[in-house]
């Protein structure tokens, strides 16, 4: 495989999403659906690194069904390398399903870690990928099996022995946070990352300090050099040893929030790598988002540059 040295890989789920079209708590009651859509956090990401038209591969794993072929297909078409997408021959895809509350949060019936995902390996494929690969990016949803985290481990040292940066987003759903093993994986991969990237109310959930400011503080003193909070319709903010850049959202209306995160953190990654500032990485970054909130499903709000410049234009060039 060729190498690039700017190539960007994520590790973990791949799923099919199906998504409640009236709001309201859970699913126990018969409600209608919309989808399947293609999803899981590590391949939104990289689908949004493909369209911006930056090598990017994924480590994953599906089952041998429509499910699994309407990601890896999307995924092709996008751009991205999914040599590293094991089919397996008798695991079903994941699923998610997603309900929207009224309040805007969210519950969800996952089955990932009991379907070809949790099979996810780094395989000879996988590391034919990571050879050469500049950047990893981990999310904290993959992290939901022994094996899985190994796998993100085995990741991060290879792509670290190699001169690479590592990008960790702990992408939190309350319905996972009792897999076996994974609030110490997420510490871990806290104190290996290079760039941490959590939403507003994970920043403190992995740290001592029970303040933002305190938070910052720690996260720094563990060896990472920045840190990208997520916050919604409030935009975003950059933090490092030398101070702190806020960046006001631009307008959006919000459809459907899932997946504006990992846009918001591909494009923040992809523009870095490319030698942009943090100011206009920023601004890209929250402009991905706003995209991606518009747009019903979780994978169909990427966005290319050049829908990027077309929205920041539109807008005046600023947030609101
Ligand atoms: P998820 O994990 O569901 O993908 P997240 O919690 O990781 O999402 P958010 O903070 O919800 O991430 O959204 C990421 C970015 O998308 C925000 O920082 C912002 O730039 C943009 N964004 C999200 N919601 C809105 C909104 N309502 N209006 C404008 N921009 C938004
Ligand atoms: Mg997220």
């Amino acid at each position: 495989m060729a190498s690039d040295a700017t190539r960007i890989v994520s590790i973990g789920e791949i799923v099919a999403e199906i998504i409640a079209e009236d709001r309201g708590a859970g699913f126990r009651e018969p409600v209608r659906l919309q989808g399947p859509y293609p999803s899981g956090a590590p391949a939104i990401f990289i689908d949004q690194v493909a369209r911006l038209g930056h090598p990017a591969g994924l480590i994953s794993c599906v089952g041998d069904d429509d499910f699994g072929w309407l990601n890896v297909e999307r995924l092709r078409r996008d751009g991205a390398d999914t040599s590293a997408v094991a089919i397996h021959p008798d695991q079903v895809t994941g699923t998610a399903f997603v309900r929207y509350r009224d309040t805007g949060e969210r519950d969800f019936v996952f089955n990932i870690r009991h379907s070809a995902a949790g099979h996810t390996r780094v395989t000879a494929a996988g590391r034919a990928l990571l050879d050469g690969c500049g950047h990893l990016h981990v999310m904290g949803s993959s992290l939901f099996s022994p094996p899985l985290v190994e796998a993100a481990e085995q990741a991060t040292r290879h792509v670290k022995a190699r001169g690479g940066t590592v990008s960790f987003d702990p992408n939190i759903r309350k319905e996972m946070l009792a897999a076996p093993g994974m609030r110490d994986a997420l510490g871990a991969m806290l104190r290996q990352c290079d760039l941490f990237m959590p939403s507003g109310p994970e920043l403190t959930l992995l740290t001592e300090a029970g303040s933002e400011e305190g938070a910052i503080a720690e996260v720094l003193r563990l060896g990472v050099s920045g840190i990208v909070v997520k916050r919604g319709r409030d935009g975003a903010s950059y933090h490092d040893r030398n101070g702190t850049l806020r960046m006001a959202a631009f307008p959006a209306v919000e459809i459907d929030p899932t997946g504006a995160g990992d846009c918001f953190g591909a494009t923040f990654v992809t523009c870095r790598l490319r030698g942009r500032s943090v100011e206009d990485s920023l601004r890209y970054a929250n402009a991905s988002g706003a995209r991606a909130v518009g747009v019903r499903g979780p994978m169909e709000g990427t966005s290319s540059f050049a829908e990027l410049d077309a929205f920041i234009a539109h807008a005046g060039g600023e947030g609101a």
